[in-house]
């Protein structure tokens, strides 16, 4: 088998805050392969934001090591990590986190202006438009966020992601300000990425949610508790077909 895309050995994160030791992550060993669609679940405070800062080369572990791709990241100097990380990572957050008042291709183009300076204007562009169309938001690029619904705004912040070209999707409550329909099409528009080849690693703490994703990973007191594959996974994209037809059926009744 290929390298685990994310491995994780015996990770250990403390904060220290004054006299106060809190341990977040206590011991997590975790292989993620590429293709995979993992959820990371548990209640609040069982550590899977913290799990996932480490992941993201947000956040250096206390202890146990971190491969990312095979490279272990606490030996790369900021330079190093940074361009590791705009490689390989692309971001989805609860809160969209766009700016107002700015289109949603520049939205999209923006943070590749930054994290690839080499690629040209006009491959920004292209990069960009091709990406608000994989989700779905092509003939609205020109719109501000404020003039997007939610779910718009979080297509939006994953096209944002997606410019980049990452390998990993890494998602933090995604579905968290959304409501339960748009919640789904978001799931369904994770499982079309994920079944075109990239890996997700998803924060949620809704079985409802995970329960669209292949892997479950359930956390509880800093620990991985459960790590199981998930049979029954759930299908967005029929469950959206269902929906649709159900309000056909109430429009002509
Ligand atoms: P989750 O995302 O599962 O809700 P977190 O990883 O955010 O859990 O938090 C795990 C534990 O670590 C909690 O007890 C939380 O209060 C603590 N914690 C998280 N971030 C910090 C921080 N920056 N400083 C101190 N304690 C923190
Ligand atoms: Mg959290």
């Amino acid at each position: 088998m290929s390298t685990p895309v994310i491995q994780l050995r015996e990770l250990v994160r403390t904060y220290k805050t004054g006299e106060v030791e809190v341990k977040a992550v206590r011991g997590v060993t975790l292989d993620i392969h590429r293709g995979e669609f993992v959820a990371i679940m548990g209640s609040s405070g069982s550590g899977k934001s913290t799990l996932m800062n480490t992941i993201g080369c947000l956040d250096k572990p206390t202890s146990g090591t971190f491969l990312l791709d095979g490279v272990a990241v606490a030996n790369l100097d900021r330079k190093q990590l940074a361009k590791l990380r705009n490689k390989k990572l692309g971001f989805v957050f609860q809160s969209f986190n766009l700016l107002a008042r700015t289109s949603a291709q520049e939205n999209v183009e923006l943070p590749l202006f930054y994290s690839h300076p080499l690629v040209t204007l006009r491959d920004r562009h292209e990069r960009s438009v091709q990406a608000l169309e994989k989700v779905g938001l092509g003939e609205r690029r020109g719109h501000h966020s404020s003039q997007l619904s939610g779910g718009q705004q979080q297509r939006v912040a994953i096209a944002r992601a997606l410019v980049s070209r990452p390998e990993v999707l890494l998602a933090d409550e995604p579905t968290g300000n959304l409501d339960t329909r748009t919640s789904i099409e978001i799931m369904g528009l994770f499982q079309e990425l994920n079944e075109s080849g990239i890996t997700i690693v998803m924060v949620t703490h809704e079985l409802d949610i995970a329960a669209y994703c292949k892997r479950m990973v359930v956390m509880r007191d800093g620990q991985v508790i459960s790590d199981t594959v998930n049979e029954k996974r759930r299908v967005a994209r029929d469950e959206i077909a269902v929906l649709n037809q159900a309000e056909e059926k109430a429009k002509l009744a």
